[in-house]
């Protein structure tokens, strides 16, 4: 099968041909129709220091994904060959406390595809049962596909009552672009956005935001306390990871506020905890993944009657063959969701 390798330990990715796997007893075997280039994707081509440490070469990459299940191992109940699924990338350990009372998404002991195991970037993949998710028939693949990042989105804005409240967005990449409509679906009541990139900043725009910044912008924090009444906004969605919107973001939100952080931090970022956290009150919520599976339950409603609201994300579809370019274009920004046909 054709497949996108990473081969070499540097900057850089191989298309080759490798085996078909073989699923186990609790696999199954999905033929990939399409998938997504991921944030992570592009650290693991870039060879970023994160990559160096956690990837094991040669390893396909790719976790987001949409796919029709070619073969079904004996133990694997309720699926049959031919159904449309993508998959839960995180694989957890189920036996946990965290995995045994909702909260596998914080498993210490998980797998991810596409990371620690063989990803999507191929015509065939083999995911346990236990991570299908059955994708609902007026979804097409295209939103599909979306489910994980979708769903990163999702979990960031559910941790969070948006209702009828005021939401800064700090960073627009693909996850922070999909939480406006979200935030908006749920009845935020205006939401703001900051991002250095013209590009995105524009996506944000169509996608309904009220308002979009430049981190650089004078008199920034002010502009911001007058959009939300002179009070800050009630809530505070963080998905750049950058000390300086993080530091911004906790600086503005109104007193009593509430947070979700989902962007990473390079290195460790100064904080100040007594007049940014503890005497306003606020309360802060880490994000990480989707929870299993009630936010794959919360895109399942969300991209049936809402799915178009996200076409202005997905700006490349592309030929397996030219991921290299997909690449290249989100590292200069000029891309923000790119899709890989892949059969
Ligand atoms: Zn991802
Ligand atoms: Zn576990």
């Amino acid at each position: 099968m054709r497949s996108i390798v990473k081969e070499k330990e540097d900057r850089g990715i191989s298309l080759i041909t490798s085996e078909i796997p073989e699923p186990s007893q609790d696999e199954v075997l999905i033929k990939v129709k399409i998938a997504g280039i991921c944030g992570t994707d592009l650290h693991i081509y870039e060879w970023d220091e994160w990559s160096q440490k956690r990837i094991k070469t040669p390893l396909i990459i790719g976790h987001e994904f949409v796919g029709e299940i070619c073969q079904v191992g004996k133990n694997c109940k309720g699926l049959t060959v031919g159904q449309r699924v993508s998959a839960e990338g995180h694989i957890t350990c189920g036996r946990c406390k965290y995995c045994k009372t909702g909260f596998g998404h914080v498993c210490k002991d998980v797998e991810i595809i596409g990371v620690d195991r063989n990803g999507c970037f191929a015509e065939y993949i083999t995911v346990p049962a236990d991570n299908v998710w059955p994708v609902h028939d007026s979804i097409p693949d295209e939103y599909a596909a979306l489910f994980d990042p979708l769903g990163n989105a999702m979990h960031t804005v559910m941790a969070q009552d948006v209702s009828s409240k005021t939401v800064l967005i700090t960073g627009a990449g693909s996850i922070g672009l999909f939480a406006i409509p979200i935030a908006l679906i749920n009845g935020a009541s205006k939401v703001i956005v900051i991002e250095p990139s013209q590009y995105k900043k524009d996506i944000a725009l169509k996608l309904g935001a009220d308002a979009v910044f430049d981190p650089w912008e004078g008199d920034l924090k002010e502009k911001i306390i007058d959009l939300t009444d002179g009070l800050g906004p009630d809530v505070l969605l963080e998905m750049s990871g950058n000390k300086s919107a993080i530091n911004l973001g906790l600086e503005v939100l109104s007193n009593g506020g509430n947070a979700s952080f989902l962007g990473i931090p390079a290195g460790d970022i100064l904080v100040n905890f007594a007049d940014s956290i503890i005497f306003k009150g606020i309360t802060i919520h880490g994000i990480t993944g989707r929870r299993i599976f009630e936010t794959w339950y919360q895109c399942d409603q969300f991209l049936q009657k809402h799915g178009s609201d996200i076409d202005p994300v997905i700006t490349h579809v592309l030929d397996m063959d030219e991921v290299e370019k997909g690449f290249i274009m989100m590292e200069k920004q000029e891309a923000v969701k790119v899709l890989l046909r892949i059969g």
